[in-house]
């Protein structure tokens, strides 16, 4: 049963369509490189299609109707889109599930000290990184800082070709001989990755000037360069050390997505885990017709940590957006609600990993995914006898294979991994948690969680064509 490769039936008509959703997917994933980031682009897209606050309609007492498109975002870091169908609720909605968190290193609350005239900014890394990836490679800052006066700064510094970058110092081989005898997870420990953000002291004039009022006369000596920095915040962004307690700051890869190999099919990228699959719903949603089940993009936060808290999946935020809607559509009861929920159908629209020839032994040939094969099933993930999966039931993989060839769309299916060599989880089991039928659904990815991950851009049409045809006939 080996799927074929999906460049091959490509018309040119198909290429050409292909190659302008890809150049869509690189601007996204170029400059949406936090979650913040993602749920503000996905606004001004939507909103350049029609979508509007449903906060603006509960607000103005507005009703809703089949063919009105909304959306709900909960503190800038989840958001939920709405393609009002015309059924009723209570049959149930098609919802593209998928996340927009990627793992990167968070700046500490207290960040910024001085050390032998360089200056550093402190690091708690979030979601499965291998830290040794993060040595000696350009990074760019991307994140808010929240000031007590109640204005929110926002900070991104380093993708701009005429920007600074960052950096996290690495050993020079000739010192290297105990590092490289370590094991790669005990290489760099995460206490150790600290961002190198400045060097040059603030001038002495300077200093003898705040020297002569008198205050920590000595700190000031010493810390000269922090000093330095600290003007430089100030002036360039009106932020003073003590706003670091309340900022969120994600340190990130340095630069845009870029083309990959001779032939330009691939793309190289950060965080395409998994806004390769929120962008690809994203363009499927929002060149949709009114469908007959409400259509959902719903793009959840803390994935990579457990999808906890008031943003990730895990929280009662996208009940509360349906009760909204459906209360707006003059459709609320708690059993209605209810129905509605148990009645979806979902795609956990998360990335897979692909076969890589250079690390062969982790999969099962038969049962991997490959890049250039099209949208990737997963019946069920999880690890060691499938413990902490979601398993799709049978007659819904039946019907989304229906679906797919239906639309002609390239597709596969996968396990990550062979038997007992590890595994992973995605948001599926949450969602599923309301009786509603759920597969985890994604697009095939290279080098997954490393600072630049690798995608196929024949995938990414699939994907695209696939959760299209997900939203309008499941
Ligand atoms: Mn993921
Ligand atoms: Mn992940």
């Amino acid at each position: 049963m080996e799927r074929k490769n999906a460049w091959q039936d490509l018309t040119p008509a198909q290429k050409e369509e292909l190659s302008a959703l890809c150049e869509g997917y690189k601007a996204f994933i170029s400059s949406a490189k936090t979650e913040r980031e993602c749920v503000d682009e996905s606004i001004r897209l939507a909103e350049e299609k029609g979508y509007v606050p449903l906060q603006d309609v509960i607000k103005e007492g507005r009703t809703l109707k089949a063919g009105d498109k909304v959306y709900a975002s909960l503190y800038g870091k989840t958001i939920a889109l709405f393609h009002i169908g015309t059924e009723p609720m209570e049959k149930g909605m098609n919802i593209l599930g998928s996340h927009i968190d990627s793992p990167r290193l968070d700046l500490k609350q207290n960040p910024l000290y001085e050390d032998t005239d360089l200056v550093l900014l402190d690091t708690h890394y979030y979601g499965g990184i291998k830290k040794y990836q993060w040595l000696a490679t350009p990074l760019a800052l991307h994140g808010v800082v929240a000031k007590k006066d109640g204005t929110v700064v926002k900070v991104v510094i380093g993708d701009a070709p005429e920007d600074p970058v960052f950096v996290i110092t690495d050993l020079l081989p000739h010192l290297g001989a105990h590092q490289m005898s370590k094991k790669a997870n005990e290489f760099i420990p995460g206490e150790d990755l600290n961002v190198l953000v400045g060097h040059e002291p603030a001038k002495k004039d300077k200093e003898a000037a705040e020297a002569e009022e008198g205050t920590k006369e000595g700190k000031k000596q010493k810390e000269a360069v922090k000093a330095n920095i600290l003007r430089i915040l100030e002036e360039q962004l009106g932020i003073e050390e003590e706003d670091f307690l309340s900022a969120e700051i994600e340190v990130v890869p340095a630069g845009p997505a870029r083309d990959l190999g001779f032939d330009r099919s691939m793309v190289l990228g950060y965080g395409q885990d998994d806004r390769i699959c929120a962008y690809t719903s994203l363009a499927a949603m929002l060149e949709i017709p009114t469908p007959a089940r409400t259509a959902v993009c719903l793009f959840t936060d803390k994935e990579e940590v457990g999808s906890i808290g008031a943003t990730g999946a895990q929280s009662r935020f996208f009940e509360n957006a349906v009760a909204e809607i459906m209360d707006r559509l003059g459709q609320l009861s708690d059993l209605s609600l209810r129905r509605a929920l148990a009645n979806s159908r979902m795609l956990s629209s998360d990335v897979s990993a692909g076969f890589d020839p250079d690390f062969p032994s982790v999969n099962e040939k038969n049962n991997s995914a490959y890049l250039g094969r099209g949208l990737v099933f997963n019946k069920y993930t999880g690890a060691r006898g499938k413990s902490g999966s979601n398993d799709a039931s049978a007659e819904y993989m039946a019907h989304m294979r229906k679906v797919m060839d239906d639309a002609g769309v390239a597709w596969q299916t996968a396990e990550l991994g062979k038997v007992d060599e590890g595994g992973g989880g995605t948001i599926a089991y949450i969602s599923a948690n309301y009786g509603m039928s759920v597969i985890d659904s994604g697009i095939a990815i290279l080098s997954m969680h490393a600072p630049w991950e690798v995608s196929s851009k024949v995938d990414i049409y699939e994907g695209k064509k696939g959760y299209a045809a997900f939203l309008m006939n499941a």
